[in-house]
């Protein structure tokens, strides 16, 4: 038995041992806030996989990883696929492990990568992003939350808004101004900050879907130290691009987490939808389940592609923007096509039925990915001026001192 054979086995039967399996019926469910004691027992949860040698598989050894290659982390993901893997906070986990880990390890010290990412890997340490902003979300780099040098430390203010998974979080990376002479996209700094100060409120901000999963921020003249600083500052536009890229898809494509083509089973949420109304062998809903395996499949080519292409360096983490433009279409679609076969359980259901209000909570949360990490308007200018090279949109500020920007924006619709 070759080594990944044998390493596969290991994983199948530590996962049957220690998880329980996933139901396929809530695949695409909504998030909610954790209770404190379901959030502790979460983290004992991840902390048992990740002594258990499963997180950081392909990480190296200093960073808290087990030192092993893609193919081993490939391996366990096509294995625990069918499993609850645990996920502390829900989207915290997923944005601490799949997005602020991969950002952290391309641009934080050798210092401070060794003594945040096995924090991060263990469950001690869930971290959000703190980048919107009220007044920027598509411009992120109009934000306006300050940082100004005290001394050695930084004093930040300013406020942040729809930081998914911000209720459970320890930390958050921030991204704010720091030189306002400097062109919008040059004088912006990352840093690291607690959530538990006193001088951070997080607010939890209630959704259409009766979920709480974003956050408000308010941060009133909250102290960091120096060695709270990611990267350069000044410099932290090309940490955003890193992190945008990676969460648009570049990290997951990378670190082959796409499970392979021939893996993946038939809608399994739809199938499931359908077997429960009694209409898998309705020609209609048959169509529906059909588009949908066709485009999670192409889906899943694309990413698996484009992941092979960009560790092979053929091409910039950027082209992760059709991924992510990919899900923003497909992921409505799919949303409405699930709606379409639960038919009249789709809108009323018993409140003692927790599976039959899946079609309805999954229709609102269909228009996720095509908002979060940059709408797909966004993708298609990124696509169209970063990968294609046509002409950029007009960007009236983009050269002028932030300062400036904010003067100009002040005597707009004024007549002088
Ligand atoms: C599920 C979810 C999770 C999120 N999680 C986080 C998080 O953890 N942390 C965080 O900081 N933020 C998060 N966000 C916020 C997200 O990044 C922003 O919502 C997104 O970037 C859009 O910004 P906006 O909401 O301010 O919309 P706006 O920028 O106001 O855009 C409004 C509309 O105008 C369009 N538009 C704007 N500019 C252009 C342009 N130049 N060309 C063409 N069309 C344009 C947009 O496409 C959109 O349709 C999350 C959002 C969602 C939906």
């Amino acid at each position: 038995m070759s080594d990944l054979d044998a390493y596969r086995t290991q994983a199948r039967a530590w996962l049957a041992a220690n998880l329980t399996p996933k139901d396929p019926s809530k695949v695409l469910r909504a998030a909610h806030g954790a209770s404190p004691e379901q959030l502790a027992a979460d983290r004992a949860l991840q902390k048992v996989v990740y002594e258990a040698g499963y997180l950081g598989i392909a990480l190296p050894a200093e960073y808290g990883g087990q030192g092993l290659t893609k193919q081993h982390q490939r391996i366990w993901n096509e294995e625990s696929a069918r499993y609850a893997v645990p996920a502390p906070g829900g989207i915290a986990s997923h944005v601490t492990l799949g997005i602020v880990m991969p950002t952290i390890l391309a641009h934080a010290s050798e210092q401070q990568k060794r003594a945040w990412v096995p924090k991060m890997l263990s469950g001690d340490e869930l971290w959000v992003q703190l980048l919107s902003e009220p007044g920027a979300g598509s411009d992120l780099a109009g934000l306006l939350t300050r940082a100004t040098l005290d001394g050695e430390s930084w004093v930040l203010n300013g406020t942040k808004v729809w930081s998914s998974g911000a209720m459970s979080a320890d930390f958050g990376v921030c991204l704010a101004r720091t030189d306002w002479d400097a062109p919008k996209h040059k004088g912006l700094t990352w840093f690291k900050v607690p959530l538990a100060d006193d001088r951070v409120t997080v607010r939890p901000i209630r959704e259409i879907n009766g979920s709480a999963e974003f956050c408000e921020e308010f941060l009133d003249d909250v102290v960091v130290g120096p060695e709270m600083v990611i990267g350069e500052v000044n410099e932290g536009w090309a940490i955003t691009n890193t992190m945008l890229a990676v969460e648009r898809g570049a990290g997951a494509a990378q670190s082959g987490a796409t499970p392979a083509p021939s893996d993946r089973r038939l809608a399994p949420d739809l199938v499931a939808l359908a077997e429960r109304r009694g209409t898998s062998g309705d020609p209609a809903v048959r169509q529906l389940i059909a588009r949908a395996h066709i485009n999670d499949f192409m889906q899943a080519q694309l990413t698996r592609r484009l992941g092979e292409a960009m560790v092979a360096g053929s091409v910039q983490p950027v082209v992760a923007s059709f991924i992510k433009l990919g899900l923003g279409i497909v992921q409505p679609q799919r949303a409405a096509a699930a709606m379409e076969i639960a038919g009249r359980g789709g809108v009323a259901w018993a409140l003692d039925d927790d599976p039959g209000s899946t079609a309805s909570v999954n229709f609102l949360n269909g228009r996720i990915m095509s908002i979060a990490g940059g709408s797909n308007q966004i993708q298609r200018n990124i696509v169209s001026e970063r990968i294609l090279g046509l002409p950029r949109e007009p960007s009236p500020d983009g050269d002028k001192p932030f300062r400036d920007v904010l003067r100009d924006a002040r005597s707009w619709g004024k007549k002088t």
